[in-house]
């Protein structure tokens, strides 16, 4: 019986991850190691017990009394606190997924690799935090990456026996969000609740208000270019509506192949679980027909600074990934919270990027994970400090 953890097991990537594993057995079929979850204990114990998991963790202390209250009876332990949460990731487990939102993913992720573990990312903020310390770390204990961001599992899955050699460059799409078509004047005013729509995909609200701003894209860009070491100006951005290609590679004989597939997070993840076989997933096919066109557009760097931000992070190197990724995270805690606009968000990312680059060791990518935290807590604290914030 194959084990597997989920680390952000009550998000909207975990709940998919969930619906895939009941749905391919349950209990009778899988060993839960763990489930972690954050303030949603109702939630998180119920699917511990679904899973009849061994353990289950909340990110919070303050909630352990009410989960070990959830759980009374189930023989399932709980525990608390990001601690906690490491302690579940280091526990030998065949598939971990990583799918905690944010730079709080980074830690939980490097146990995984540190005991030579297969991690399905989707916490792509793992990569752009410490790219090449979880790549070096993977490398040394022999672990393995399965990525489940869908433009990278696209990518993966396209790269499959090929010879990287005759790659040309990769291309991911962008359906370009909540405001892909607004008028510019009327972005600064653009609301959370705008901002929390996203027109193809149903995931949780941060990565869709990043989806807007084009931050997410930004993260992806740098997390291919760590991930399959891609050159950053092979590295395209297509604005594509539809959201039914999700990649493109293309080759130095003048070809190229696309991943197609209806926008449902089971494709990447189901592939990641399954790996490297495939197996029957529970998800919409594609009816050509019935969508009659796929369009395309180049991205607009005035609508989206966040890609210019992405190109100047990948070109700096040294601790700039972690930097912006933190920035933009605290950034958008700030738009959250109605502390700055929509638009201001950029503008506090590339003030955390400025103040940063006049610190000592920003050309070095950090080693280690206290490092990488130094410069996450140095960018949260920049980018807050950005006029109109704090
Ligand atoms: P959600 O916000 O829906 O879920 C996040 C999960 O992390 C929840 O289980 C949440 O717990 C938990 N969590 C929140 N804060 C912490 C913390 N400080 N420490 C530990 N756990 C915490 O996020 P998504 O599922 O949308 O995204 C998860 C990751 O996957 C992100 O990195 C995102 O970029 C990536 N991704 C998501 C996609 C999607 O379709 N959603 C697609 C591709 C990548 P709780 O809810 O109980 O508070």
């Amino acid at each position: 019986m194959r084990s597997v953890t989920i680390l952000g097991a009550t998000g909207s990537v975990g709940e998919s991850a969930f619906d895939l594993l009941m749905r391919a057995g349950g209990p009778e079929a899988w060993r839960t190691v763990a489930l972690t979850g954050g303030r949603n204990i109702a939630r998180l114990a119920e699917m511990a017990k679904a899973l009849r998991a061994e353990l289950a963790v909340t990110a919070y202390p303050e909630l352990l009394a009410d989960l070990r209250q959830a759980l009374q009876g189930s023989g399932i332990a709980a525990s608390a606190g990001a601690a906690a949460i490491d302690e579940a990731a280091a526990r030998p487990s065949d598939w971990t997924l990583s799918a905690i939102v944010g730079a709080a993913g980074l830690a939980p992720g490097l146990q995984v690799l540190e005991r030579g573990g297969t991690l399905a990312l989707a916490n792509k903020e793992t990569l752009v935090a410490a790219g090449r310390l979880v790549m070096t770390t993977a490398e040394r204990t022999k672990a393995r990456i399965l990525p489940v961001d869908s433009e990278h599992s696209a990518i993966f899955q396209l790269l499959d026996a090929e010879s990287s050699s005759s790659v040309e460059g990769v291309t991911i799409t962008a359906s370009g969000g909540a405001f892909r078509d607004w008028p510019l004047e009327k972005l600064p005013f653009a609301t959370v609740a705008e901002a929390s729509c996203h027109p193809n995909w149903a995931m949780g609200q941060r990565i869709t208000v990043d989806s807007a701003s084009m931050f997410n894209k930004a993260l992806e860009v740098i997390e291919a270019r760590e991930f399959f070491g891609t050159e950053p100006d092979r590295i395209k951005v297509v604005i594509h509506p539809q959201s039914i290609i999700h990649a493109m590679v293309s080759f130095t004989d003048g070809s190229s192949v696309a991943h197609l597939g209806m926008p449902d997070m089971r494709h990447a993840i189901g592939y990641a679980l399954n790996w490297p076989e495939r197996a029957p997933l529970p998800v919409a096919r594609l009816d050509l027909v019935a969508l009659g066109q796929l369009t395309f557009r180049a991205p607009d760097e005035i609508r989206w600074p966040a890609l210019r931000l992405a190109r100047e992070v990948i070109a700096t190197g040294g601790a700039a990934g972690a930097v912006l990724n933190a920035a933009k995270e605290q950034a958008l805690d700030d738009f959250l919270a109605g502390r700055i606009r929509f638009t201001d968000m950029a503008a506090a990312v590339e003030h955390a990027l400025d103040h940063a680059a006049g610190e000592a060791g920003f050309t070095q990518s950090p080693a280690d994970l206290q490092t990488a935290l130094a410069w996450d807590g140095l960018a949260r604290r920049a980018a807050h400090s950005w006029k109109g914030a704090a």
